[in-house]
């Protein structure tokens, strides 16, 4: 008996031992925030983080994203209504500062600034917009001068209008600047999310053997399948993207008539894109092909050859604001997503937004943030 006793306690003491070696072991790791997800929103959160001095945690599955098709154009103002986009100016302004220090770091030209034209269909489009480019939010980019110039290869007989501060980011090269920086960094972790190792306390978050504050998820799309915020109403519009090879045409502007047609390199184009939030298959469509080619051939006069053809699904919002903020009822959860067709534009300023209500007692934008659909 007296030895069973013994056996008994030395066993408890080992399995005691062990769970507090565990309890101990786990959690170990500790960085100022968890990010999940590396498209433009995650890559963007990471630096608004690294830049501030704070120490992050990426992890992402790195599978092809919304963020992998997506032009890279910025443009303060929408060419269908000429309106102008939400919050612009602010977001154009804290733009031009971001990328260019991104740029620094890395070593890596990202940002491209290029104006665009916008070729008239009419003149009744032309007189349209000499009135708006006089209103307050939109005379610092809609030129009133109407712009009378023949492009070789595009027939624009009722001319253009200029539309300045706009320009594209490399996506791909700034998604994979990023990578490679927090790899370097030992700061990136490549796997798909698993909830099950997520746990949550009062002041912090723990994720395997990581323990940060908080935990961010910039998932995109995916957000669908998050179990903390699969039920915000994220919708999506799926987008197809062209890339053309068009010996001949020179373009020094992004030409925007009902598509974009976009210099990138040597004699490629990209031009796009679609909307639809009917179909949302992962594949490319002859429909959505058709649809883009038969736009451009109403003023690209040159012969072109299809190079690629892209697919991706945009993180739509119904009121077309982010969802950004904490989870209702897990505090240390926070979202960043519904970056719309604008990531490249709204997402720094977004997170910046974010970090300073974390670290400097600000607020987060009424409009984009997510308690608004918790109501
Ligand atoms: C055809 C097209 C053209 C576009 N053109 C432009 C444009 O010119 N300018 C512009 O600003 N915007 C454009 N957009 C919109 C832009 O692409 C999106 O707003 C943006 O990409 C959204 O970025 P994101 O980081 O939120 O999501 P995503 O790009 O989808 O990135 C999310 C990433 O996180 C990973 N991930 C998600 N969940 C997990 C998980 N649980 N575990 C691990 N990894 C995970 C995903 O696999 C993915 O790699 C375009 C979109 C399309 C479709």
């Amino acid at each position: 008996m007296p030895r069973n006793s013994e056996a008994f306690f030395l066993f408890l003491f080992i399995f005691v031992t062990y769970f507090i070696f565990i309890h101990f072991m786990s959690c170990k790791k500790v960085v100022d925030i968890v990010i999940v997800g590396s498209g433009i929103a995650g890559c963007t959160l990471a630096w608004q983080w690294i830049l501030n001095g704070k120490s992050v945690i990426l992890i992402s599955d790195v599978e092809k994203g919304s963020s992998a098709v997506a032009a890279g154009v910025y443009n303060p103002t929408i060419l269908k209504r000429f309106t102008s986009v939400w919050k612009s100016a602010q977001q154009l302004e804290v733009l031009n500062s971001f990328y260019p220090l991104v740029e620094q770091i890395t070593g890596i030209p990202l940002l491209h600034p290029i104006n665009i034209l916008r070729r008239f269909h009419d003149n009744k489009e032309t007189k349209t917009w000499v009135k708006k480019s006089y209103k307050e939010d939109l005379k610092d980019f809609m030129s009133s001068d109407i712009v009378h110039r023949d492009i070789y290869g595009i027939d624009a007989p009722f001319n253009f209008g200029l539309v300045t501060q706009t320009g594209w980011l490399d996506t791909i090269g700034f998604m994979n600047a990023s990578l490679d920086y927090l790899k370097s960094q030992s700061s990136l972790i490549l796997e798909s999310f698993d909830f099950d190792e997520l746990s949550h306390h009062k002041d912090h978050i723990c994720y395997k053997e990581w323990k940060a504050g908080k935990i961010i998820f910039a998932e995109g799309f995916k957000l669908r399948s998050n179990p903390y915020f699969k039920d915000l109403p994220l919708q999506g519009n799926k987008g197809e993207v062209l890339t053309i090879k068009v010996p001949g045409l020179k373009l020094d502007h992004i030409i925007k008539s009902s598509v974009f047609l976009m210099p990138y390199s040597n004699d490629l184009f990209w031009v796009g894109a679609t909307y639809s939030r009917e179909d949302l298959t992962d594949n490319s469509t002859e429909t959505a092909k058709e649809f883009l080619t038969s736009r451009l051939e109403r003023f690209l006069t040159l012969a072109y050859e299809v190079i690629d053809h892209k697919h991706g699904i945009r993180p739509t919002t119904i009121d077309r604001r982010p969802f950004i903020g904490a989870h209702r009822d897990y505090k240390n959860y926070y979202v960043f997503n519904g970056m719309g067709s604008r990531a490249v534009l709204i997402a720094p300023w977004a997170a910046q937004n974010l970090y300073d209500t974390m670290y400097n007692d600000a607020v987060i934008n009424e409009e984009m943030n997510v308690d608004r659909c918790f109501n």
